[in-house]
């Protein structure tokens, strides 16, 4: 099998690719203008902030930069299209033969380009609305070779281009569009604007089942555009598929070529990477580092700023105490202190929590209780009630009974509690 992804994301601009409309409108049809109505004679101008982005996405995927980069019309008559041309690049894109590496293999980067958004297209029973708000919205379109043979890969594929999205400042929360093209034999099927990782996964294995049959009764699977049905997890064949010369593509003769040599273009965290390298130097579960740092450059630096004060397994509990109470919000400095009292063994009480993460003054008698003295409040009631530890085996209720007695007096780390207290029982029982 093989499955190579046409990804679409919104780059995160003020305004419009090629006009100086908000890209930031509710009412429809508010934040217009004759460029992205397509009306003739409208002269579109390349937003610079859409350009910075775009490279910033391709370096970020390894791609080679084209020193100069120029876009071209895609011919073709769709309603949300009145100019019948889309705006968008091919050989002239922001850059080419990029990769993306996942746990066990490198998935090549084809392309990565720029685009306008056609306008929305809202259907009702008998009528469709056209929204043009969307018309002109930059897009950047991440063109992958068709690499990712499993469900698995997919998935992961997703995610880490994801992370990287959002490290290199995209929106990750808005709409993700994504063609699928995937092959079970000779021919290609593609199946056009999948949102979302379930659907995308639904759609892959409906489509591997499909073709599979297909294959199976020895018949041909026609290269085909195909429609994808989120309420009956099923695709449709929608329209043959054109190929680039039935699209028609020209040059885009009001627009020029763009220069990117002098473009600064900033460094993106792959937060994967990092996670890795910290998990190995350190002695960590990557698994674990991964899931605080891929979609949190707070998280992330944080982890940075606590391996160089701490016990790195300290840091990523403290990292995981923040995230239990609610939210990882801290200054650096008050981190740095919040890792000092674990590091003395002091357990922290939600004011405590709190006053770090307001950079107040933590009241060390009332807020914290030191490690040690939990343990001797455990083996005081163990002593005295025999009764719970003979049967917190086989009832659940007593354990928890006996956590909720130390939680009470002591208001810290439930996690921390009911660790020790096996611990202790272990031992005991
Ligand atoms: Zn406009």
């Amino acid at each position: 099998m093989k499955i190579g992804l046409e990804v679409h994301v919104a780059l995160p601009t003020e305004t419009k690719l090629f006009c100086s409309c908000s890209t930031n409108a509710d009412e429809p049809n508010t934040s217009i203008c004759p460029v992205c109505l397509g009306f003739p004679g409208s002269k579109p101008m390349l937003n610079d902030a859409a350009l910075k982005s775009a490279l910033t996405v391709a370096k970020a995927l390894h791609c080679k930069i084209n020193d100069n980069t120029y876009f071209l019309r895609k011919v073709y008559f769709y309603p949300d299209l009145p100019k019948s041309y889309q705006i968008t690049q091919l050989d002239g894109a922001i850059g080419h033969g990029g990769y993306v590496d996942i746990s066990k293999k490198r998935i090549r980067i084809r392309r990565v380009q720029l685009e306008e958004d056609p306008a929305k297209i809202i259907r009702e029973d008998e009528y469709s609305l056209l929204d043009f708000n969307r018309s002109g919205i930059p897009l950047n379109e991440i063109v992958t070779e068709p690499d990712i043979e499993t469900e698995e890969e997919l998935r992961e594929f997703v995610n880490e281009l994801r992370s990287i999205l959002y490290y290199a400042g995209v929106d990750i929360n808005k709409e993700m569009k994504t063609d699928l093209n995937i092959s079970l034999g000779e021919e290609r099927v593609e199946i056009k604007n999948v949102t979302g990782i379930k659907n995308l996964v639904d759609a892959e294995r409906f489509e591997v089942k499909r073709q599979g049959e297909l294959i199976s009764r020895n018949q041909k699977i026609p290269k085909e555009t195909r429609a994808y049905n989120s309420e009956t997890l099923s695709t449709i064949s929608s329209r043959e598929k054109e190929s680039d010369e039935e699209y028609g593509f020209i040059y885009e003769p009001d627009l020029a070529s763009y220069p990117t040599g002098d473009i600064v273009i900033p460094e993106v965290v792959i937060a994967s990477d990092v996670a890795r390298q910290l998990s190995s130097k350190y002695g960590l579960n990557e698994a674990t580092v991964k899931e605080l740092v891929m979609f949190d450059r707070h998280a992330l630096g944080l982890v940075q700023y606590g391996l160089k004060r701490s016990n790195a397994n300290r840091v990523i509990n403290a990292i995981e105490l923040l995230k239990r109470h609610g939210n990882i919000t801290i200054s650096d400095e008050s981190f740095g202190k919040m890792l000092s009292y674990l590091d003395k063994g002091l357990l922290l009480n939600e004011d405590a929590i709190k006053s770090l993460q307001e950079n107040r003054q933590v009241e060390i008698e009332k807020n914290t209780v030191s490690t040690k003295e939990i343990d001797k409040a455990i083996l005081g009631i163990v002593a005295q009630r025999q009764d719970l530890v003979r049967e917190y085996k086989t009832n659940s209720k007593a354990f928890n009974f006996i956590v909720g007695m130390l939680l009470k007096k002591y208001k810290v780390n439930p996690k921390y509690i009911s660790e020790r207290l096996a611990e202790v029982l272990k031992d005991k029982a």
